[in-house]
Protein backbone atom coordinates (compact mmCIF):
# COMPACT_ATOMS: atom_id res chain seq x y z
CA UNK A 1 0.00 0.00 0.00
CA UNK A 2 1.86 3.49 -1.47
CA UNK A 3 0.65 6.02 1.09
CA UNK A 4 -0.37 3.98 3.70
CA UNK A 5 0.73 6.73 6.06
CA UNK A 6 -2.12 9.38 4.80
CA UNK A 7 -5.47 9.87 5.63
CA UNK A 8 -7.12 6.58 4.01
CA UNK A 9 -4.03 4.33 3.94
CA UNK A 10 -4.25 4.90 7.75
CA UNK A 11 -8.00 4.08 7.82
CA UNK A 12 -7.32 1.07 5.54
CA UNK A 13 -4.64 -0.14 7.40
CA UNK A 14 -6.55 -0.43 10.63
CA UNK A 15 -9.03 -2.08 9.30
CA UNK A 16 -7.50 -5.00 6.89
CA UNK A 17 -5.86 -5.69 10.17
CA UNK A 18 -8.90 -5.38 12.53
CA UNK A 19 -11.11 -7.40 10.14
CA UNK A 20 -9.30 -9.59 7.55
CA UNK A 21 -5.93 -11.65 6.93
CA UNK A 22 -4.16 -9.80 4.75
CA UNK A 23 -0.44 -8.99 5.04
CA UNK A 24 0.39 -5.03 4.40
CA UNK A 25 3.46 -3.95 3.38
CA UNK A 26 2.94 -0.33 3.90
CA UNK A 27 4.78 2.15 1.72
CA UNK A 28 5.60 6.08 2.34
CA UNK A 29 7.18 8.87 3.29
CA UNK A 30 6.03 9.48 6.86
CA UNK A 31 4.51 7.02 9.39
CA UNK A 32 2.65 9.43 12.27
CA UNK A 33 -0.59 8.06 11.27
CA UNK A 34 0.03 4.63 11.38
CA UNK A 35 2.41 4.60 14.32
CA UNK A 36 0.33 2.90 16.77
CA UNK A 37 0.47 -0.29 13.78
CA UNK A 38 4.01 -0.29 13.21
CA UNK A 39 6.18 1.29 15.26
CA UNK A 40 5.99 -1.41 16.42
CA UNK A 41 3.85 -3.68 15.31
CA UNK A 42 1.76 -4.51 18.30
CA UNK A 43 2.30 -8.24 19.23
CA UNK A 44 -1.28 -9.48 17.52
CA UNK A 45 -0.11 -8.01 14.21
CA UNK A 46 3.52 -9.31 14.54
CA UNK A 47 4.14 -10.34 10.75
CA UNK A 48 1.15 -8.75 9.64
CA UNK A 49 2.03 -5.07 9.14
CA UNK A 50 5.79 -3.72 7.88
CA UNK A 51 6.48 0.07 7.81
CA UNK A 52 8.83 0.93 4.58
CA UNK A 53 10.00 4.41 4.68
CA UNK A 54 10.39 5.26 0.86
CA UNK A 55 9.64 7.84 -1.67
CA UNK A 56 8.60 6.35 -4.75
CA UNK A 57 10.17 9.06 -6.84
CA UNK A 58 13.64 7.39 -6.44
CA UNK A 59 14.08 4.37 -4.77
CA UNK A 60 14.97 1.11 -6.60
CA UNK A 61 12.82 -0.79 -3.57
CA UNK A 62 9.59 -0.42 -5.30
CA UNK A 63 9.91 -2.78 -8.03
CA UNK A 64 11.02 -5.30 -5.34
CA UNK A 65 8.16 -4.14 -3.03
CA UNK A 66 5.15 -4.54 -5.68
CA UNK A 67 6.87 -8.40 -6.73
CA UNK A 68 6.21 -9.49 -3.83
CA UNK A 69 2.72 -8.22 -3.11
CA UNK A 70 -0.23 -9.87 -5.11
CA UNK A 71 -1.75 -6.92 -4.97
CA UNK A 72 -0.74 -2.89 -5.26
CA UNK A 73 -3.09 -0.01 -3.88
CA UNK A 74 -1.58 3.45 -5.13
CA UNK A 75 -2.73 6.11 -2.79
CA UNK A 76 0.34 8.41 -3.17
CA UNK A 77 -0.37 12.04 -4.11
CA UNK A 78 -0.23 15.32 -3.51
CA UNK A 79 -3.64 16.24 -2.97
CA UNK A 80 -4.62 19.31 -0.84
CA UNK A 81 -6.30 22.48 -3.30
CA UNK A 82 -3.78 25.08 -2.10
CA UNK A 83 -0.89 23.00 -4.00
CA UNK A 84 -2.70 23.00 -7.29
CA UNK A 85 -2.19 26.39 -8.27
CA UNK A 86 0.97 27.36 -6.28
CA UNK A 87 3.01 23.68 -6.51
CA UNK A 88 1.56 23.05 -10.40
CA UNK A 89 4.96 21.32 -11.16
CA UNK A 90 4.91 19.17 -8.02
CA UNK A 91 1.60 18.14 -8.73
CA UNK A 92 2.06 17.40 -11.78
CA UNK A 93 5.07 15.06 -11.55
CA UNK A 94 3.22 13.81 -7.84
CA UNK A 95 -0.07 12.82 -9.71
CA UNK A 96 1.42 11.55 -12.95
CA UNK A 97 4.87 10.89 -13.20
CA UNK A 98 5.69 9.47 -9.64
CA UNK A 99 2.75 7.15 -10.65
CA UNK A 100 4.25 5.90 -13.57
CA UNK A 101 6.72 3.34 -12.54
CA UNK A 102 4.15 1.63 -10.41
CA UNK A 103 1.68 0.87 -13.10
CA UNK A 104 4.73 0.28 -15.31
CA UNK A 105 5.76 -2.54 -12.05
CA UNK A 106 2.10 -3.43 -11.67
CA UNK A 107 2.10 -4.62 -15.80
CA UNK A 108 5.24 -6.20 -16.29
CA UNK A 109 4.85 -8.22 -13.23
CA UNK A 110 1.39 -9.09 -13.91
CA UNK A 111 0.54 -8.03 -10.53
CA UNK A 112 -3.06 -6.55 -9.35
CA UNK A 113 -3.04 -2.80 -8.94
CA UNK A 114 -5.86 -0.24 -7.47
CA UNK A 115 -5.27 3.17 -8.24
CA UNK A 116 -6.90 6.14 -6.43
CA UNK A 117 -7.72 8.55 -8.54
CA UNK A 118 -10.40 11.56 -7.60
CA UNK A 119 -13.88 13.01 -8.55
CA UNK A 120 -12.32 15.75 -9.82
CA UNK A 121 -11.56 14.46 -12.73
CA UNK A 122 -15.29 15.39 -13.60
CA UNK A 123 -13.82 19.15 -12.98
CA UNK A 124 -17.17 21.28 -13.94
CA UNK A 125 -20.73 19.97 -14.11
CA UNK A 126 -22.35 20.63 -17.72
CA UNK A 127 -24.83 22.49 -16.30
CA UNK A 128 -22.44 25.22 -14.54
CA UNK A 129 -22.21 26.34 -18.10
CA UNK A 130 -26.15 27.21 -17.98
CA UNK A 131 -27.47 30.94 -16.95
CA UNK A 132 -27.72 30.11 -12.92
CA UNK A 133 -31.70 30.22 -13.25
CA UNK A 134 -31.87 27.79 -16.59
CA UNK A 135 -34.17 25.05 -15.57
CA UNK A 136 -32.09 22.52 -17.50
CA UNK A 137 -29.81 23.07 -14.29
CA UNK A 138 -31.81 20.82 -12.46
CA UNK A 139 -32.27 18.23 -14.28
CA UNK A 140 -29.62 15.20 -13.49
CA UNK A 141 -28.42 14.52 -16.21
CA UNK A 142 -26.83 18.25 -16.07
CA UNK A 143 -24.68 17.47 -12.88
CA UNK A 144 -24.78 13.92 -12.07
CA UNK A 145 -21.34 12.86 -11.93
CA UNK A 146 -21.26 9.23 -14.24
CA UNK A 147 -17.78 6.86 -14.37
CA UNK A 148 -18.73 5.79 -18.06
CA UNK A 149 -20.41 8.87 -19.75
CA UNK A 150 -19.46 12.43 -18.16
CA UNK A 151 -17.10 14.21 -19.71
CA UNK A 152 -14.11 15.77 -18.09
CA UNK A 153 -14.30 19.43 -18.29
CA UNK A 154 -11.48 21.63 -16.71
CA UNK A 155 -10.70 25.03 -16.81
CA UNK A 156 -8.05 26.98 -19.19
CA UNK A 157 -4.45 26.29 -18.56
CA UNK A 158 -3.86 29.73 -16.79
CA UNK A 159 -6.21 28.11 -13.91
CA UNK A 160 -3.60 26.21 -12.50
CA UNK A 161 -6.14 24.82 -10.08
CA UNK A 162 -6.94 22.05 -12.74
CA UNK A 163 -3.17 20.93 -13.16
CA UNK A 164 -4.08 17.93 -10.23
CA UNK A 165 -7.77 16.85 -12.36
CA UNK A 166 -5.64 16.45 -15.63
CA UNK A 167 -2.77 14.51 -14.03
CA UNK A 168 -5.13 12.72 -12.41
CA UNK A 169 -6.98 11.68 -15.96
CA UNK A 170 -3.68 11.17 -17.89
CA UNK A 171 -2.58 8.67 -14.88
CA UNK A 172 -6.18 6.83 -15.15
CA UNK A 173 -6.08 7.37 -19.30
CA UNK A 174 -2.86 5.49 -19.11
CA UNK A 175 -4.18 2.62 -16.77
CA UNK A 176 -7.03 1.96 -18.43
CA UNK A 177 -4.74 1.35 -21.74
CA UNK A 178 -2.46 -0.95 -19.68
CA UNK A 179 -5.50 -2.94 -19.47
CA UNK A 180 -6.73 -2.60 -23.03
CA UNK A 181 -3.34 -3.42 -24.51
CA UNK A 182 -1.55 -5.44 -22.01
CA UNK A 183 -3.59 -6.97 -19.63
CA UNK A 184 -3.08 -5.21 -16.54
CA UNK A 185 -5.53 -6.01 -13.73
CA UNK A 186 -6.78 -2.58 -12.56
CA UNK A 187 -9.42 -1.11 -10.45
CA UNK A 188 -9.64 2.88 -10.66
CA UNK A 189 -11.32 4.96 -7.20
CA UNK A 190 -12.95 8.29 -7.50
CA UNK A 191 -13.13 9.23 -3.86
CA UNK A 192 -15.90 12.32 -3.40
CA UNK A 193 -14.56 14.30 -0.43
CA UNK A 194 -14.15 11.37 2.46
CA UNK A 195 -14.07 13.27 5.33
CA UNK A 196 -13.00 11.91 9.31
CA UNK A 197 -10.77 11.95 12.14
CA UNK A 198 -6.71 12.24 11.04
CA UNK A 199 -7.58 14.26 7.78
CA UNK A 200 -4.68 16.45 6.85
CA UNK A 201 -3.23 18.50 9.69
CA UNK A 202 -4.04 21.43 12.24
CA UNK A 203 -1.78 24.01 11.02
CA UNK A 204 1.52 25.11 13.60
CA UNK A 205 0.23 22.07 15.57
CA UNK A 206 0.95 19.05 13.37
CA UNK A 207 1.98 20.69 9.50
CA UNK A 208 3.38 23.53 9.22
CA UNK A 209 1.54 27.21 9.69
CA UNK A 210 1.32 28.84 6.77
CA UNK A 211 -0.29 25.34 5.28
CA UNK A 212 -3.57 25.15 3.68
CA UNK A 213 -4.91 21.81 3.94
CA UNK A 214 -8.34 20.65 2.93
CA UNK A 215 -11.59 22.01 3.97
CA UNK A 216 -12.58 19.87 6.98
CA UNK A 217 -9.25 20.89 8.88
CA UNK A 218 -9.33 24.33 7.81
CA UNK A 219 -12.64 24.74 9.48
CA UNK A 220 -11.73 22.64 12.66
CA UNK A 221 -8.48 24.95 12.91
CA UNK A 222 -10.64 27.69 12.96
CA UNK A 223 -13.22 26.41 15.36
CA UNK A 224 -10.31 25.14 17.58
CA UNK A 225 -8.56 28.83 17.33
CA UNK A 226 -11.85 30.57 17.86
CA UNK A 227 -11.40 32.55 14.44
CA UNK A 228 -14.23 32.86 11.98
CA UNK A 229 -14.38 30.24 9.26
CA UNK A 230 -13.38 31.54 5.75
CA UNK A 231 -15.79 30.87 3.04
CA UNK A 232 -13.97 31.27 -0.38
CA UNK A 233 -15.77 33.29 -2.77
CA UNK A 234 -19.30 33.12 -1.02
CA UNK A 235 -19.15 29.27 -0.53
CA UNK A 236 -21.98 28.57 -2.99
CA UNK A 237 -19.67 25.41 -4.04
CA UNK A 238 -21.57 22.27 -3.31
CA UNK A 239 -19.94 19.18 -2.18
CA UNK A 240 -21.37 15.68 -1.17
CA UNK A 241 -19.39 14.11 2.16
CA UNK A 242 -19.01 10.31 3.16
CA UNK A 243 -17.34 9.47 6.14
CA UNK A 244 -14.41 7.50 5.83
CA UNK A 245 -15.63 4.40 7.62
CA UNK A 246 -17.93 3.74 4.98
CA UNK A 247 -15.98 4.85 2.01
CA UNK A 248 -12.98 2.32 3.20
CA UNK A 249 -15.98 -0.27 3.51
CA UNK A 250 -16.08 0.05 -0.14
CA UNK A 251 -12.54 -0.34 -0.93
CA UNK A 252 -12.43 -3.89 0.89
CA UNK A 253 -15.02 -4.34 -1.13
CA UNK A 254 -12.93 -4.21 -4.15
CA UNK A 255 -9.39 -6.28 -2.41
CA UNK A 256 -12.27 -8.99 -1.72
CA UNK A 257 -13.51 -9.09 -5.17
CA UNK A 258 -11.59 -8.94 -7.95
CA UNK A 259 -13.16 -10.76 -10.69
CA UNK A 260 -15.99 -7.67 -9.83
CA UNK A 261 -13.54 -4.79 -9.80
CA UNK A 262 -11.34 -5.71 -12.13
CA UNK A 263 -11.82 -3.33 -15.13
CA UNK A 264 -14.17 -1.09 -13.46
CA UNK A 265 -13.44 3.08 -12.75
CA UNK A 266 -15.60 3.15 -8.75
CA UNK A 267 -17.37 6.51 -7.93
CA UNK A 268 -17.19 6.22 -3.99
CA UNK A 269 -19.07 9.30 -2.45
CA UNK A 270 -22.35 9.78 -0.56
CA UNK A 271 -24.88 11.54 -3.04
CA UNK A 272 -27.32 11.86 0.09
CA UNK A 273 -24.37 14.18 2.00
CA UNK A 274 -24.86 17.12 -0.32
CA UNK A 275 -24.34 21.16 1.55
CA UNK A 276 -22.81 24.28 -0.21
CA UNK A 277 -19.67 24.94 1.57
CA UNK A 278 -21.60 27.58 3.57
CA UNK A 279 -23.79 24.93 4.40
CA UNK A 280 -20.70 23.15 5.80
CA UNK A 281 -19.63 26.13 8.04
CA UNK A 282 -23.10 26.67 9.71
CA UNK A 283 -23.44 22.63 10.72
CA UNK A 284 -19.76 22.10 12.25
CA UNK A 285 -20.10 25.82 13.92
CA UNK A 286 -23.07 24.23 15.32
CA UNK A 287 -21.86 20.74 16.19
CA UNK A 288 -18.66 22.35 17.01
CA UNK A 289 -20.55 24.31 19.87
CA UNK A 290 -22.29 21.00 21.24
CA UNK A 291 -19.36 18.73 21.44
CA UNK A 292 -17.05 21.35 22.86
CA UNK A 293 -19.50 23.27 24.84
CA UNK A 294 -17.99 26.56 23.90
CA UNK A 295 -20.57 28.87 22.57
CA UNK A 296 -20.53 29.92 18.84
CA UNK A 297 -19.10 33.30 17.82
CA UNK A 298 -21.20 36.35 17.08
CA UNK A 299 -19.89 36.05 13.60
CA UNK A 300 -18.88 32.70 13.11
CA UNK A 301 -18.33 32.90 9.44
CA UNK A 302 -16.22 35.97 7.19
CA UNK A 303 -15.93 35.70 3.16
CA UNK A 304 -12.86 35.85 1.35
CA UNK A 305 -11.70 35.62 -2.16
CA UNK A 306 -9.84 32.55 -3.31
CA UNK A 307 -7.21 34.73 -5.20
CA UNK A 308 -6.98 36.32 -1.40
CA UNK A 309 -7.17 32.43 0.20
CA UNK A 310 -5.16 30.00 -2.29
CA UNK A 311 -3.92 33.29 -4.89
CA UNK A 312 -3.83 33.31 -8.54
CA UNK A 313 -4.59 30.57 -10.94
CA UNK A 314 -7.26 28.88 -8.25
CA UNK A 315 -10.72 27.79 -9.90
CA UNK A 316 -13.26 25.58 -8.54
CA UNK A 317 -15.92 22.52 -9.09
CA UNK A 318 -19.37 23.88 -8.54
CA UNK A 319 -21.13 20.73 -8.01
CA UNK A 320 -20.23 17.00 -6.77
CA UNK A 321 -23.00 14.27 -7.03
CA UNK A 322 -21.90 10.88 -7.82
CA UNK A 323 -23.72 8.64 -9.45
CA UNK A 324 -23.63 5.40 -7.61
CA UNK A 325 -24.68 2.84 -10.20
CA UNK A 326 -21.95 0.90 -10.88
CA UNK A 327 -20.89 0.37 -7.30
CA UNK A 328 -23.83 -0.67 -6.25
CA UNK A 329 -24.44 -3.21 -9.05
CA UNK A 330 -20.61 -4.21 -8.66
CA UNK A 331 -19.89 -4.44 -5.57
CA UNK A 332 -23.16 -3.90 -3.40
CA UNK A 333 -22.23 -0.79 -1.87
CA UNK A 334 -23.75 1.81 -0.24
CA UNK A 335 -22.96 4.93 2.29
CA UNK A 336 -24.55 4.58 5.56
CA UNK A 337 -23.42 8.12 7.96
CA UNK A 338 -25.16 10.97 7.77
CA UNK A 339 -23.43 14.19 7.38
CA UNK A 340 -24.59 15.51 10.54
CA UNK A 341 -23.62 11.88 12.39
CA UNK A 342 -19.94 11.56 10.95
CA UNK A 343 -19.29 15.96 11.71
CA UNK A 344 -19.96 15.09 15.20
CA UNK A 345 -17.84 11.70 15.14
CA UNK A 346 -14.83 14.54 13.36
CA UNK A 347 -15.74 16.96 15.40
CA UNK A 348 -15.28 15.31 19.07
CA UNK A 349 -11.96 13.42 17.44
CA UNK A 350 -10.88 16.54 16.70
CA UNK A 351 -11.65 18.54 19.74
CA UNK A 352 -9.65 15.73 22.17
CA UNK A 353 -6.93 15.44 19.93
CA UNK A 354 -6.03 19.12 19.30
CA UNK A 355 -7.87 21.48 21.57
CA UNK A 356 -4.91 21.48 24.54
CA UNK A 357 -2.03 21.90 21.69
CA UNK A 358 -3.78 24.80 19.89
CA UNK A 359 -4.26 26.70 23.23
CA UNK A 360 -0.63 25.59 24.02
CA UNK A 361 0.71 27.05 19.98
CA UNK A 362 -1.74 30.27 20.53
CA UNK A 363 0.19 31.20 24.13
CA UNK A 364 3.42 30.54 22.78
CA UNK A 365 3.05 32.75 19.40
CA UNK A 366 1.52 35.25 21.53
CA UNK A 367 4.30 35.12 24.23
CA UNK A 368 7.11 35.47 21.37
P1 LIG B 1 -2.96 12.07 2.10
O1 LIG B 1 -2.17 13.24 1.66
O2 LIG B 1 -3.41 12.01 3.51
O3 LIG B 1 -2.15 10.73 1.77
C1 LIG B 1 -1.24 10.60 0.72
C2 LIG B 1 0.00 9.90 1.27
O4 LIG B 1 0.91 9.67 0.19
C3 LIG B 1 0.76 10.76 2.30
O5 LIG B 1 0.94 10.04 3.51
C4 LIG B 1 2.09 11.06 1.63
O6 LIG B 1 3.18 11.11 2.54
C5 LIG B 1 2.21 9.87 0.67
N1 LIG B 1 3.10 10.18 -0.45
C6 LIG B 1 2.99 11.22 -1.31
N2 LIG B 1 4.00 11.21 -2.19
C7 LIG B 1 4.76 10.13 -1.89
C8 LIG B 1 5.95 9.59 -2.44
N3 LIG B 1 6.55 10.19 -3.48
N4 LIG B 1 6.47 8.48 -1.90
C9 LIG B 1 5.86 7.89 -0.84
N5 LIG B 1 4.73 8.35 -0.27
C10 LIG B 1 4.18 9.46 -0.79
O7 LIG B 1 -4.22 11.98 1.12
P2 LIG B 1 -5.51 11.03 1.17
O8 LIG B 1 -6.70 11.88 1.44
O9 LIG B 1 -5.27 9.84 2.02
O10 LIG B 1 -5.63 10.61 -0.36
C11 LIG B 1 -5.12 9.40 -0.86
C12 LIG B 1 -5.44 9.30 -2.36
O11 LIG B 1 -6.84 9.47 -2.61
C13 LIG B 1 -4.73 10.35 -3.22
O12 LIG B 1 -4.32 9.76 -4.42
C14 LIG B 1 -5.79 11.39 -3.49
O13 LIG B 1 -5.57 12.07 -4.71
C15 LIG B 1 -7.04 10.52 -3.55
N6 LIG B 1 -8.24 11.32 -3.20
C16 LIG B 1 -8.63 11.51 -1.89
C17 LIG B 1 -9.77 12.23 -1.61
C18 LIG B 1 -10.31 12.39 -0.22
O14 LIG B 1 -11.47 12.73 -0.10
N7 LIG B 1 -9.54 12.17 0.85
C19 LIG B 1 -10.50 12.82 -2.64
C20 LIG B 1 -10.05 12.66 -3.96
C21 LIG B 1 -8.93 11.88 -4.21
N1 LIG C 1 -13.05 26.14 1.18
C1 LIG C 1 -13.50 27.26 1.90
N2 LIG C 1 -12.79 27.65 3.03
C2 LIG C 1 -11.70 26.98 3.48
C3 LIG C 1 -11.25 25.84 2.73
C4 LIG C 1 -11.95 25.45 1.60
O1 LIG C 1 -14.48 27.91 1.54
O2 LIG C 1 -11.14 27.38 4.52
C5 LIG C 1 -13.82 25.68 0.00
C6 LIG C 1 -13.04 25.48 -1.30
O3 LIG C 1 -12.93 26.70 -2.03
C7 LIG C 1 -13.90 24.46 -2.02
C8 LIG C 1 -14.46 23.59 -0.88
O4 LIG C 1 -14.30 24.38 0.31
O5 LIG C 1 -14.99 25.10 -2.65
C9 LIG C 1 -13.81 22.24 -0.69
O6 LIG C 1 -12.41 22.41 -0.59
P1 LIG C 1 -11.39 21.23 -0.28
O7 LIG C 1 -10.08 21.86 0.02
O8 LIG C 1 -11.91 20.31 0.76
O9 LIG C 1 -11.20 20.41 -1.63
P2 LIG C 1 -12.05 20.12 -2.95
O10 LIG C 1 -13.37 19.55 -2.55
O11 LIG C 1 -12.19 21.42 -3.69
O12 LIG C 1 -11.21 19.14 -3.69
Amino acid sequence: MIGAGGFIGSHLCEKLMAETHHTVLAVDVYCDKIRHLVDPAPPHLAGRISFHRLNIKNDSRLEGLIKMADLTINLAAICTPADYNTRPLDTIYSNFIDALPVVKYCSENSKRLIHFSTCEVYGKTIGSFLPKDHPLRKEPEFYVLKEDESPCIFGPIVKQRWSYACAKQLIERLVFAEGAENGLDFTIVRPFNWIGPRMDFIPGVDGPSEGVPRVLACFSNNLLRREPLKLVDGGQSQRTFVYIKDAIEAVVLMIENPARANGHIFNVGNPNNEVTVRELAQMMTEVYANVSGEAPLDEPMIDVSSSQFYGEGYDDSDKRIPDMTIINKQLGWNPKTPLKDLLETTLTYQHKTYKEAVKRQMSQASAS
